[in-house]
């Protein structure tokens, strides 16, 4: 059977792209090419950029209430096919078909938060700012937004941000990733059955550049990035240079501390799903634990078996904690970084090298990987690794701990485990990082809230989802007026 040519699908239509090169799209799991996608050139992007631009003229027009409408269908239509999606997420991505229902529930609670847009576009006023006038602020759409997104969470991303931009009265251009870029065409065209207008959304496949024709476009006004911090600083300064308004999330180094008044067995259960789950490759995977004092032989031990044990392979077949990592790249790389951290110093206490997942040889698997006595200085207490990894570092106070978190580049997340709300408080209070779990070892704000990180997490100031992403998706305007009685013609 020939592989399908995945498409683009600008003002309302599917085009096949004229693109010079196609990349393949491939099961992580099983090494199937499951489709292929454009790497589509820059004159594709201007052409949807154009039309969008376009569109936006009359989508702005439509009240606010009518155009959450077509987000109440999308909703109930995400609903009926998140069996499809989450089956799609798992084929091209890796994960377990739990953590990718799990990733579609979150993809639809932006869809819900957004429908709330017509309270949460709303302006202000002060009557008499001076005697006789009235001064208010509205809220108008930026006009065409871009958002770019990465690998590891195929459909979840692109919700942060697009279901504001469209409620908010923009239009829409998205490049997935071309790693995985099935989910997202699947959920453009659940979109399409909505009835949007067409030129409201669009979906553009390709690689650098298509990115950099998004990134130059004059008619692109904003763009919502989300991948490794390297392409987040690049996609800002170039965003900025050329005017746009940008928010561009990057990388991450998670730590989790463990106190010695934690539950540890409940920590480890918590935590073992921060390191592991989704074979690590979450923005917000703990990636380092420090244990303080007495905590040290106890959590080490928990968490050496909460990881031998984890079952991984397909994330198809029933009963698979944990799937694959991404690419036979990032698999070689992720174990580079276990060598070097070795080399460090480190010893390993529990090593998912060159696994041999049966039925799966050709699948890039790293099974879960623990190593200890890691120092805290060292490359791999610092580098991302994305992978199944965790690195063991003890500490002997609650301070000590702070230090190290706040030394880190990073700052998307740091979590605490105690039964102390004095030192719960401390943390809270001094961690440097966007998203801060107590006893939670994926702090991941519900849709209700912005998310974003800090430090070299984050590029720009308004984070995606919730009111971040009404202000991000607006821009304001202030009218002051006076009508003076005596201008009234009499009648
Ligand atoms: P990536 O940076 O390689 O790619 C992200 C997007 O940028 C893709 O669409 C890709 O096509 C494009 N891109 C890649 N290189 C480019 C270049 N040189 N010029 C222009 N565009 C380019 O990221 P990835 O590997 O797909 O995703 C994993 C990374 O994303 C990890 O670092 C992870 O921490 C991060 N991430 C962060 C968050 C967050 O909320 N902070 C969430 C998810 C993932």
């Amino acid at each position: 059977m020939a592989t399908t040519q995945l498409r683009n699908f600008v003002n309302g239509e599917w085009r096949v792209s004229a693109a010079q090169e196609y990349l393949d799209v491939v099961n992580p799991a099983t090494a199937d090419v499951l489709a292929r996608v454009p790497l589509s050139p820059a004159a594709e992007v201007d052409e949807a950029a154009r039309l969008a631009a376009a569109a936006q003229q009359s989508w702005a027009r439509v009240p606010a209430e009518d155009r959450i409408q077509y987000l109440f269908k999308l909703k109930v239509l995400l609903e009926d096919n998140l069996d499809e999606l989450a089956r799609t997420i798992t084929m091209e991505c890796g994960k377990t078909m739990d953590e990718s229902r799990a990733e579609m529930r979150r993809a639809i609670e932006n869809v819900e938060v957004a429908c709330g847009i017509p309270t949460m576009m709303q302006g202000h006023i002060l009557e008499d700012i001076a005697s006789g006038i009235d001064e208010f602020m509205v809220r108008q759409p930026v006009g065409v937004t871009a958002i770019i997104a990465p690998f590891n969470f195929p459909g979840m991303i692109a919700f942060w941000f697009f279901p504001y931009a469209i409620a908010c009265g923009n239009t829409c251009v998205i490049k997935p990733s071309e790693r995985v870029p099935m989910t997202l065409a699947k959920v453009v065209a659940l979109i399409e059955q909505t009835g949007l207008p067409k030129g409201v959304i669009n979906l553009v496949n390709g690689a650098k550049e298509t990115v950099d024709a998004i990134l130059d476009h004059p008619a692109i006004r904003a763009i919502s990035f989300v991948g490794s911090t390297a392409v987040a600083r690049y996609i800002y300064s170039r965003g900025a240079a050329n005017g746009k308004r940008v928010q561009a999330q990057g990388g991450a180094k998670n730590p989790i501390i463990v106190l010695p008044d934690a539950d540890v067995e409940m920590s480890t259960k918590i935590a073992a799903d921060s390191f592991f789950g989704c074979a690590g490759q979450r923005c917000l995977a703990g990636s380092v634990a420090v244990t303080v004092g007495s905590a040290r032989d106890i959590f080490t031990e928990a968490i050496a078996d909460a990881a031998a044990t984890r079952v991984t392979g397909y994330g198809l077949d029933g009963g698979v904690q944990m799937g694959p990592v991404i690419t036979p790249q990032s698999k070689s790389r992720i174990e580079g970084l276990i060598q070097k951290g070795i080399d460090e110093g480190a010893s390993v206490l529990v090593d998912g090298r060159n696994p041999r997942i049966t039925g799966y040889e050709r699948g890039n698997f790293v099974r879960p990987t623990v190593l200890q006595n890691v120092a805290p200085t060292s490359e791999i207490a610092r580098t991302e690794i994305f992978g199944p990894v965790l690195s063991l570092i003890h500490i002997d106070t609650i301070d000590e701990a702070i230090r190290f978190v706040n030394q880190n580049n990073y700052g998307n997340m740091a979590c605490l485990f105690t039964s102390s709300g004095a030192n719960a408080r401390k943390f809270r209070n001094e961690a440097q990082a966007g998203n801060i779990g107590i006893n939670i070892g994926v702090a991941a704000p519900m849709a209700f809230f912005p998310f974003s990180g800090w430090k070299d997490s984050f590029f720009g100031t308004l984070h995606a989802q919730s009111h971040h992403a009404v202000e991000f998706f607006t821009q304001t305007k202030i009218v002051i007026e006076r009508w003076p009685q005596e201008w009234s013609r009499q009648f």
